[in-house]
């Protein structure tokens, strides 16, 4: 049986994903880019912006002459956007056999082989936040972390891993508490269990995953765990070399994480802590709960108890009511902080949020790419100038496989069907240093997954360019007494 699997969004839809997959692997199912020879086509969906739903809603057209001519094809949407539109899905695309909220992943394998066997539709689907009592509620959104596969990874030896699900911020912008349901922290006996598995696989750099990664929390027994804690634990790890972590919710930044940051060396000095604007009107109106000033103090205690820190953001323009004057201090917020680099999205209102229920969204979409051009341009800019610091430098890169360029190179010579790379050719290569900056190199395949010494000779906004460190092995000396 072959499985199709489409997923857009964030790190954790990413990590879904790969263990829906691993799922089904154990029902015989194999892996296929190809959607025209696949049994089961599944799309793991995300609904923070309107444009990842149409994204979806236009694949899922495209496969209603598929499904007639085979009807036993099985077509699933899971995710952020199935629990958000729920039964809509079968109204707009009534060939689709299965909707699976990201709270009842665990059930997809049962409910592929159910519809199989027996035909019809199914859907599975969380409690809302207003269906129920908070236990409930909870109850209804299971966290999904089933055995690990290394095989199942982009890369073997990086994982991703969930801390927490869900949200109780209720930024009013934001569709994300609905569909992945109220902040719950896992156990950290069953993350360091689960760190302890994948490093034990060949794992070497693990991305902790949550909403608000840095607001985790959670009682075993007589001990309360904090993210510090959990970050000391996991650097006990042996084989483990890397740990990173997003995202940060900036009033959540405790100093004794911090220190954490500081002092564990196997933890990334990267932190992602985004503020969304530069106007506390705005910041008001999205309910972020913190002001510029506040923030500012986060930034400038971050850069003062880790030195060298790569503080990466996301900004929203456009926000209902942003006005040229809110957009310019958030101008002025990127100019002064540095980030490394921002994620940066013009507002898309999320019908069931505060935001659409409260506020117009007013901003005409002209003047939201205008806006969403001239912010890019600026991060660009002090990207740039931020990545040109590195020039001369060594840093320590750990290496995920062949660049872009590279990579589109070897499909080229593949559709030329000329024999397959051998194992030392040298071709370009990209990683990332401990502050989460893009390097390429060139190399061989024998140094992906290894961690190397590479000394930066060029760079622009997005990436470093450098050369191995090639240690120099001579004749030692010695002298006989
Ligand atoms: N939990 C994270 C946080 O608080 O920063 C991020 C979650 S969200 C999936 C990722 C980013 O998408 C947010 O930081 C925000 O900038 C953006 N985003 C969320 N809702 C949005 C909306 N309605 N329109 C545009 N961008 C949005
Ligand atoms: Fe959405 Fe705000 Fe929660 Fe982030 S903190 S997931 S932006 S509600």
């Amino acid at each position: 049986m072959k499985l199709y699997i489409e997923t857009v969004g964030c790190q954790m839809n990413m990590l879904d994903s790969e263990l829906v997959v691993a799922s089904l692997r154990k029902d015989g199912y194999e892996l296929t880019a190809d959607v025209g020879e696949a049994d089961t086509i599944l799309f793991n969906t995300c609904s923070v912006r309107q444009h990842a739903e149409d994204k979806i809603y236009s694949a899922l057209g495209r496969l209603k002459n598929a499904k007639r001519q085979h009807p036993d094809k099985v077509i699933g949407v899971l995710g952020c956007m199935a629990q958000k539109d729920q039964g809509l899905i079968f109204k707009r695309a009534p060939y689709v056999d299965l909707i699976v909220g990201p709270g009842q992943l665990h059930q997809v394998p049962e409910l592929v082989r159910e519809i199989r066997e027996r035909g019809g539709q199914r859907m599975e689907v969380s409690l809302g936040r207003k269906d129920g009592s908070r236990h409930e509620i909870e109850r209804s959104h299971e966290s999904f972390d089933p055995l690990r596969d290394p095989t199942m990874r982009p890369t073997p030896f990086q994982a991703y891993v969930r801390i927490m699900i869900g949200c109780d911020k209720f930024c009013t912008y934001c569709i994300v508490p609905s569909v992945r349901g109220p902040e719950q922290s896992r156990r950290a006996s069953h993350i360091l269990a689960e760190a302890r598995q994948l490093a034990g696989e060949g794992c070497r750099e693990i991305t902790l995953l949550g909403q608000t990664v840095n607001s985790y929390r959670h009682r075993e027994g007589d001990r309360t765990w904090r993210m510090s804690d959990l970050l000391a634990a996991l650097h006990e790890i042996d084989d483990l070399e890397r740990i990173k972590f997003v995202t940060n919710y900036p009033k959540d930044m405790t100093n004794d994480l911090l220190a954490a940051v500081r002092d564990l060396p196997k933890v990334s000095k990267y932190l992602h802590v985004p503020v969304q604007s530069g106007s506390n009107a705005v910041l008001r109106r999205m309910k972020r709960g913190y002001t510029v000033e506040e923030y500012r103090e986060v930034l400038a205690r971050m850069r003062e108890w880790i030195p060298g820190v790569a503080v990466t953001s996301d900004f929203i323009v456009g926000f209902c009511g942003e006005t040229d004057d809110d957009f310019q201090q958030t101008m002025d917020l990127v100019r002064e902080s540095r980030f490394k680099n921002s994620f940066i999205f013009k507002y898309s209102e999320r019908p069931g949020t505060k935001g659409a229920e409260l506020y117009a969204d007013d901003v005409p979409d002209d003047v939201k790419r205008r806006r969403n051009n001239e912010l890019l341009e600026l991060q660009n800019q002090i990207s740039d100038e931020e990545n040109h610091a590195f020039l001369g430098r060594e840093v320590m890169v750990l290496v995920e496989g062949p660049s872009k360029a590279a990579e589109k190179h070897g499909a080229a010579q593949r559709a030329e069907s000329s024999p397959s790379p051998a194992f030392s050719e040298q071709l370009q290569l990209t990683g990332r240093t401990h502050c989460d900056r893009i390097v390429v190199f060139t190399g061989n395949r024998r140094q992906i997954g290894q961690f190397l010494p590479v000394v930066i000779y060029d760079a622009n906004a997005h990436t470093l360019f450098g050369e191995v460190v090639t240690q120099h092995v001579g004749p030692e000396l010695f002298t006989l007494s």
